[in-house]
């Protein structure tokens, strides 16, 4: 890595105060780093306090540091079984670059490593030319799809963690990577303890999956004359998400949809019938009756289709470990240079991941820009630059380390 880029993490790191490093169960962490030019991370790292943690990251700053989300009695022993897993905060990790954003044409780029095709936006699952799935990816965030992972925080917790589980805003830390997403914490003695299993099962819970209408209030009464009985929209948790998804989806629907899903069977006018329907199951109580079975079937089909827009796209790989290594607050992302920082939830909403985040308050840098979308960081937006007009600028010094980070440009 160039020497500007460690000077700048160096300088950083010391202009830390120990509490900007302080960590809850600091003794019983685990540790790692990576350093720059490095493929190999250095684990089972443990210290006595930020203190001297502090003086490790300044004589040597990585690229990126981690810190275990569980507790040990001995963190720095390597053998995973000596370790002594006491516990671990249940984690959940939002990612803009899991979430197919329509900006994503505009920033990403994928290419087949295999023929040669190439593409720009959300990368296919394969080649669709040579139909292999050895594809390279060049990847850039924008405000954009940074709002939507922000979203998906605010639905985590307001629609789940707070209603369903019961927590509080007290439990639940909130951390922006430094790079693409955000991570959850909750720190709750009665989370630590879970195993995978358990884990798993809230990963699943607020993802939606494995949802049977039939055991969360959908029922037909009577086979002869079939009626229908369903969940209220003022029920909590998932009964309550199913019966808003069909009512919303019946809102949205348009006359020919509406037609095809619910009037083979019926001479009356669509719109009449939409009005109706919605009443019905907005009512309270919420009143389902009066369709037939054919068309019970499909509100199953329309609940299961609709709960997509009201499940959490998290990374269910991060909520089941139950020993991620995870990037610790207040340190630099490498790929990036921005500060992973944590956010309080009053401050979320107004929190800018591409301005707040910035770690390289002062100066500027000349940089010799190869490839770069239209990209933000502060108060300045460049871009975009193609390859074959390359060329030499002064950037201010947090957006010149930046591009340096994501290997689009380099020192002059
Ligand atoms: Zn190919
Ligand atoms: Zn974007």
């Amino acid at each position: 890595m160039y020497n500007v880029v460690l000077e700048q993490f160096q300088h950083y790191y010391k202009s830390l105060r120990k509490e900007d490093l302080s960590l809850l169960h600091f003794r019983e962490r685990e540790f790692a780093f990576l350093q720059f030019d490095e493929q190999t991370m250095i684990r089972h790292m443990s210290f006595e306090n930020e203190a001297e943690m502090k003086d490790y990251l300044t004589i040597r700053p990585p690229a990126h540091l981690y810190y275990s989300s569980a507790y040990y009695q001995n963190p720095q022993d390597s053998n995973m079984g000596r370790k002594g897993w006491i516990g671990a905060d249940l984690i959940f990790d939002i990612d803009a670059d899991h979430i197919p954003t329509e900006c994503k044409k505009n920033h990403d780029t994928w290419k087949c490593l295999d023929c040669n095709e190439g593409g720009v936006g959300f990368p296919p699952e394969e080649c669709p030319n040579c139909k292999k799935k050895r594809i390279s990816t060049n990847t850039w965030v924008c405000d954009e799809c940074l709002l939507v992972a922000k979203k998906e925080i605010f639905k985590l917790i307001d629609d789940y963690l707070i209603p369903d589980f019961g927590l509080s805003e007290g439990k639940i830390e909130i951390c922006f990577s430094g790079h693409r997403g955000y991570h959850l914490h909750v720190i709750d003695d009665s989370y630590k303890i879970l195993n995978n299993d358990g884990r798993r099962e809230i990963a699943d819970y607020v993802r939606g999956l494995g949802l049977k209408p039939d055991l969360h209030g959908f029922k037909v009464i009577s086979k002869k004359d079939p009626l229908l009985m369903g969940p209220d929209i003022y029920n909590k948790g998932w009964r309550g998400r199913l019966a808003k998804s069909v009512y919303a989806h019946l809102n949205k629907c348009n006359s020919k949809e509406l037609k095809k899903l619910y009037l083979q069977e019926k001479n009356e006018d669509e719109e009449e019938y939409r009005e109706r329907v919605l009443q019905k199951i907005s009512g309270s109580p919420t009143w389902w009756g009066g369709l037939s079975e054919a068309q019970i079937k499909k509100f199953y089909v329309i609940a299961l289709e609709a709960i997509k827009d009201m499940a959490c796209n998290i990374d269910e790989r991060v909520t089941i470990d139950t020993k991620r290594l995870i990037r610790y607050p207040n340190s630099l992302h490498g790929k990036s240079g921005l500060r992973a920082c944590r956010i309080s939830y009053n401050d979320l909403e107004r929190f800018d991941p591409l301005g707040d985040a910035i770690a390289f308050k002062n100066g500027s840098i000349k940089v010799y820009v190869k490839d770069v979308p239209k990209i933000r960081i502060g108060d300045t937006e460049i871009g975009p630059i193609k390859e074959k007009d390359r060329k030499e600028i002064e950037v201010p010094m947090a957006l010149g380390i930046y591009m340096i980070c994501k290997g689009a440009a380099k020192p002059v």
